[in-house]
């Protein structure tokens, strides 16, 4: 057994990478399905979205041939709707919500269609947003992903000055580093990215870090406002055995790797064992698989009940020959010359309802061993603790304690996305970045 790189040929990479949800192929294939929406009264797809797209007006436009009108109803509430379309797990928000599910028909592929204008939107550079006038006031954005993008979108547009700080060397946050790239490719993010600041009136500045090279303090003094959009950060730590060896990596990391160095330069091994039954685990487990490896197992210490996964991303799993081991959690990590070799589990049963309302995983007593050269640790990522306490902000074990509209116990400082809520979804983000940069709107005393 071996960890390797460049495992398969070029064209493999290439098939293996291809996009999971190939856009329309043509303008009738479109209008089909468009045609098939039948514009519900109070829509339950809008109201299912989290920042509330009229999507029967966007399906509408489109059925009318509008397809500038359609991206624009879509970037005025989902400025991030083109990565969103890729990303989203519709199934649980519009698709989901669909009254087509109810007579047991296919839902509108309402995912597919936002694609399709805001693709289009994108690539021929529409210009569909047009920024007032500076009025003066400067407001400092910390974090260029979906959270800060979509609040300093919002802001620009009301023709104030934004500065947005990343610490990383590209924007676009988790969509650029934490995504499996067969759902939305490096490139689309940078396009995407780009098109969000040719409004103009934005300026990101890269490898600035809070409480590293970029302080509050500064901020506050050179600001009017503050937006705190910085996200989690690393994965939750194992706290077993063996967590150290070679072969042990963070879910993320790996994906980030996929992303920034490319396929056949990421190294993977022949029996991957993927923790965790997340997004980001399902990610990771799949993109192994695509990268080569022989055999990839992901388990997960409760039940497909419990599982934070949507039966989609499972089935993308399954559907690229992953196994699942339910009920069984890491006990120890077992390696010879420093090297894993095998991964020892708990056999779990479950208990009582926990704090989330799911029931808990209990330790049966009894174990069982998978022979592994590579564990990819999927556990959830942890918030930034320290910074978030270093700058003197109330929070819940590092999660921001901030009001609905992102106001802090700072004044003139806000914050929302991951950062607030601990992790949830792209779409989430944006609509925190939105009612921040409302907030914001409010506190400068400006009008709505
Ligand atoms: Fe169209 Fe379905 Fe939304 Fe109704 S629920 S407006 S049919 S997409």
């Amino acid at each position: 057994m071996a960890i390797s790189n460049h495992r398969l040929k070029p064209e493999e990479y290439e098939l293996n990478f291809s996009d999971i949800h190939p856009p329309f192929e043509t303008r009738d294939a479109a209008l089909v399905e468009a045609n098939r929406c039948l514009f519900c009264y109070d829509a339950p797809c809008t109201k299912s979205c989290p920042t509330g797209i009229n999507v029967p007006k966007f399906i509408k436009q489109i059925a009318t041939d509008n397809i500038r009108g359609s991206a624009h109803t879509i970037f005025v509430s989902n400025i991030m709707g083109g990565g969103c379309s890729k990303v989203c797990p519709v199934e649980k928000l519009c698709e989901g919500a669909c009254v087509y599910n109810l007579m047991e028909e296919e839902a509108i592929p309402i995912a597919k269609l936002q694609r399709y204008s805001t693709e289009k939107a994108i690539r021929e550079k529409w210009p569909l947003f047009e920024r007032k006038p500076s009025i003066g006031k400067r407001v400092a954005i910390v974090g260029a992903g979906p959270a800060g993008l979509s609040c300093a979108h919002t802001l620009s547009r009301q023709g104030i000055d934004v500065t947005i700080y990343e610490k990383e060397s590209k924007g676009g946050g988790l969509m650029v580093y934490g995504i499996a790239a067969y759902k939305v490719t490096p490139a689309f993010c940078e396009e995407e990215l780009d098109y969000i600041l040719s409004l103009g009136g934005i300026e990101v500045k890269y490898e600035m870090e809070l409480g590293n090279n970029l302080f509050l303090n500064e901020l506050k003094k050179n600001y009017n406002a503050i937006y705190l959009g910085f996200g989690v950060g690393l994965t939750r730590q194992l706290d077993i055995p063996g967590e150290h060896l070679e072969g042990v990596v963070d879910a993320l990391h790996f994906i980030y790797d996929i992303r920034s160095k490319g396929y056949p330069a990421v190294a993977v091994g022949d029996k991957v064992v993927v923790v965790g039954m997340g997004m980001t685990a399902i990610d990771a487990a799949t993109q192994a698989k695509r990268l080569g490896a022989a055999e990839v197992t992901l388990v997960y210490r409760r039940t497909e009940a419990e599982m934070p996964c949507t039966e989609t991303e499972l089935n993308i799993a399954k559907l690229d020959g992953c196994r699942i081991v339910w009920l069984a959690a890491p006990k120890e990590i077992v390696g010879i010359d420093g090297r894993v070799t095998q991964l020892v589990c708990h056999v779990m049963q479950l208990g009582e309802p926990d704090a989330s309302g799911r029931r808990s995983p209990v330790e049966t007593g009894e174990t069982f061993t998978l022979v592994t050269d590579m564990v990819i640790k999927a556990t959830g990522q942890i918030p930034f603790q320290a910074l978030v306490d270093a700058v003197g902000l109330r929070n819940d074990k590092g999660k921001i304690l901030a009001a609905a509209d992102g106001t802090t116990d700072l004044k003139g400082v806000f914050a929302g996305g991951d950062n607030v809520n601990g992790g949830k979804e792209v779409v989430d983000a944006v609509q925190a970045g939105k009612v921040g940069a409302a907030a914001i709107v409010r506190y400068l005393d400006l009008p709505a």
